[in-house]
């Protein structure tokens, strides 16, 4: 099952890549195991996936306990600022910055564990209320103040499109983002570059690959459904 299914998201990313003539290696799949149990990231490692991503800091932290310390995580759920130190020397990025004060406290603990933070600023495109990150708008000033801290590197942009029938509904979102980034670029803000763009997911990660992602963040595509129980 979990092997089939790395197989399909693997062979789709491919084919996403030929569409848009890009190559297979810029393109990195986060496999999202959130909710789902050791024993199926384990399995998932057997298999050779070395990139997971979690949203809880928690499950994060203990997962990382647990399993090899070769994996590369990535934080992709929202960050509260009490939490930053149970994470700040375990994820390889952080997808979810969205305000000045969150980049603070990350700066504070870094600066502690005398590391560089890698972020990425979540950028709310489709303006969903219920979803975090920042609006276009406030993205370059926000850009501006973070790049200010020292010991945080600004990698690049983050969405979470909306959950839409038709992917293609989508493709708008991912292209804006992508313009967001363009144009930040242009800036060259020193400890800023927008080498990122993580976007899509098991609805629309191949859309997004065309759109120009370099992440994409894929969950049920790879461990199956999340409400049901998992083997
Ligand atoms: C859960 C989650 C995903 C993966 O969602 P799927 O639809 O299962 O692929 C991707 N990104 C974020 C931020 C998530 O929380």
């Amino acid at each position: 099952m979990l092997q089939n299914n790395l197989i399909q998201v693997e062979q789709n990313i491919e084919e996403a890549c030929r569409r848009a003539g890009r190559d297979r290696s810029e393109v990195t799949l986060i496999a999202v195991s959130k909710t789902k149990p050791v024993e199926t990231l384990q399995e998932a490692y057997d298999l050779g996936v070395r990139v997971f991503g979690e949203n809880k800091v928690q499950e994060m932290a203990d997962k990382y306990e647990v399993l090899p310390k070769d994996i590369r995580w990535h934080l992709i759920g929202h960050l509260q600022r009490n939490k930053v130190k149970y994470i700040i020397d375990k994820a390889v990025l952080i997808h979810s910055v969205d305000s000045l004060r969150l980049a603070q406290t990350i700066e504070k603990e870094a600066k502690k564990h005398n590391l560089t933070a890698h972020i990425l600023i979540e950028v709310n495109v489709a303006r969903e209320e219920s979803k975090f990150g920042i609006f276009p708008e406030d993205l370059e000033a926000l850009v501006d103040e973070i790049a200010k801290l020292p010991h945080i590197q600004v990698d690049g942009l983050m969405t979470i499109a909306p959950f839409v029938p038709d992917p293609e509904e989508n493709r708008p979102v991912f292209r804006e983002l992508r313009k967001l980034s363009v144009d930040i670029s242009a800036k060259k803000v020193d400890n800023v570059n927008m080498s990122v763009l993580s976007m899509g997911m098991t609805n629309d990660y191949q859309v997004a690959i065309e759109e120009g992602a370099t992440m994409v963040r894929v969950g049920t595509g790879i461990f199956g459904a999340r409400n049901y129980a998992q083997v």
